[in-house]
């Protein structure tokens, strides 16, 4: 690493542009990855629709479950730095293993015949991902966090200039990925998404002099002494990060019947053993080591983080069942472009990218008048307009126009209420953990924000196989099956929204007078 250089840039620290640099890269890869899964799967593998949701559930769910597992890892021992360039390595691999398609399936006497060795080589892909966004997401976010001095007013514009980065990124990934991989085969999409984390990487590998050895491990010669069998700790976190995508190359593979009629996925094992693991490290550690109110706080942002988990569980609709949706039975023309169902993603990042401004600007607004909604506020709110989203869909759904088809207005209205929805909870759960958590275990806690992501995940794909349905179906009855799994997500987002509202006075008392 050469000399830091100090210096700033419009304000902020010159750091934080390597930072939005990379995550954004990050971002692009991830999610022109995620755009194209679940119709790689099903058309191109032939997976049905039942085995595709939970396929994107599983691999979602491990994607956002091993950011505890590499938040504490570089919390302790690797650094922040190290543990993004070895994420982004893996991340590199993955992408570029998802480039290799083999031979599509085929039907031979009425039997499906897969491509084995491909669908082997593309479980390890994910598997790579997998890790390596483990260990390169909540340290990006940790280090954003540290260029800023404990009471630098920067800070909240720092993170929302960093969120606007994964923005971005996941925006032009569904342009370019999505309408690659749709049109000229997914190879490309593929391919152009580990470019894209290749940049990325690059981006961080050069800037990461400007990080001002704020992300450094936190004893680099214990890192690198000798350690069991001689071998260095740094070393031991390599083969413990290549044991973990062999491990998770296996996982996304396994369904369990754990009773009548009824799979367990190897994942969904991982993150309730995960779950209970953190809860025997919490319970005691808040009894011990907390004053009254630091305990009230830290259960407040673990009641808040749980009920996050339902948001996700809808949102992730977006890359599943609304994907599905608009693929299937939508007229997708619109401003004389035919769009392909993978950029319609994209929609979500755009509309964040134009309310950030909005929300930015409303927040001391309200706040200096006293009307600033409280956090646990905010997050009712965001689950009945996540519950709202579905509204449009179940609507187009139920009265398709002339042709026959569902409307391309819904989608579009759809991800406009959604998104207002996710700048009530994800920017604002961000700011939550680094003021809720106790300094030493925010990255911790980092992990515990994205823990519920990932049973979102995991929920996502549940609900969204309810809508799985055989390849020939009629696009009248698949529009019946899409409505009515439309309006169940609906009740469940306004359901759980007024429970979580009327729960607002506890939380904010256990909150003790943070916003
Ligand atoms: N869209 C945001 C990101 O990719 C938040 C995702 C999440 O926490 N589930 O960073």
């Amino acid at each position: 690493m050469s000399k830091p250089e100090s210096g700033e840039l419009w304000g902020h620290p010159k750091g934080l542009y390597y930072c939005f640099f990379t995550e954004l890269w990050e971002r692009f890869s991830f999610y022109g990855m995620k755009a194209l899964l679940l119709f790689y799967v099903t058309k191109y593998h032939r997976f049905d629709d039942e085995a595709g949701y939970l396929l994107l559930g599983t691999y979602g769910g491990l994607a956002y479950a091993m950011p505890v597992v590499g938040g504490i890892v570089a919390d302790r021992y690797l650094g922040m730095r190290k543990a993004v360039v070895l994420g982004g390595v893996l991340l590199c691999l993955g992408h570029f293993g998802m480039v290799y398609e083999g031979h599509a399936a085929t039907i031979v006497d009425d039997r499906i015949v897969r491509d084995e060795f491909a669908l082997s080589v593309f479980y390890l892909s994910l598997a790579l991902i997998i890790v390596g966004v483990g260990f390169l997401k909540p340290n990006i976010s940790t280090i954003v966090g540290r260029l800023y001095g404990p009471n630098d007013s920067r800070r909240d514009a720092g993170f929302t200039i960093f969120y606007m980065g994964i923005n971005v990124g996941a925006w032009a990934s569904s342009l370019v990925c999505g309408w690659l991989g749709e049109t000229w085969g997914w190879g490309w999409g593929f391919g152009s998404a580990g470019l894209g984390m290749l940049i990325g990487l690059v981006v961080f590998v050069r800037g990461q002099a400007h990080l001002l050895g704020k992300a450094e491990p936190p004893d680099p010669a214990r890192l690198r002494a000798p350690w069991r069998l001689g071998i260095s700790r740094e070393r031991w976190i390599l083969i413990g990060a290549l044991v973990a995508v062999l491990a998770a190359w296996q996982l996304l593979q396994v369904r369990l019947s754990l009773f009548e009629g009824g799979q367990i996925s190897a994942t969904e094992i991982v993150a309730v053993l995960m779950t209970i693991a953190l809860g025997v490290w919490f319970v005691p550690f808040v009894r011990t080591q907390c004053t009254p109110a630091e305990r009230d706080q830290m259960i407040a942002l673990v009641a808040i983080t749980a009920t996050s988990v339902v948001f996700w569980g809808l949102y992730e609709q977006t890359y599943g069942s609304w994907n599905a949706f608009s693929d299937r039975v939508m007229n997708r023309e619109g401003l004389g472009v035919q769009w392909t169902a993978t950029q319609l993603t994209g929609l979500g990042a755009l509309f964040i990218f134009a309310l950030s401004p909005l929300f930015a600007w409303l927040w001391p607004r309200l706040a200096k008048r006293g009307r600033n909604p409280s956090t646990p506020a905010k997050f009712g709110g965001a689950l009945v307009l996540a519950g709202l989203s579905t509204v449009p869909l179940a609507w187009a759904a139920t009265h398709p126009g002339d042709d026959g088809l569902a409307g391309l207005w819904s989608i579009v209205l759809a991800y406009f209420i959604l998104e207002v929805g996710e700048m009530l909870i994800s920017p604002i759960g961000l700011a939550a953990v680094t003021t809720l958590s106790l300094p030493r275990v925010v990255s911790l806690m980092m992990g515990v924000w994205f823990l519920a992501s990932a049973f979102g995940e995991i929920a996502a794909g549940r609900l969204g196989a309810l809508s799985a349905m055989p390849e020939d179906t009629t696009t009248v009855d698949a529009l019946a099956i899409y409505g009515e799994l439309f309006w169940v997500l609906t009740w469940i987002g306004l359901g759980t929204g007024v429970v979580v509202l009327l729960w607002t006075p506890w939380l904010r008392r256990r909150m003790h007078g943070v916003h």
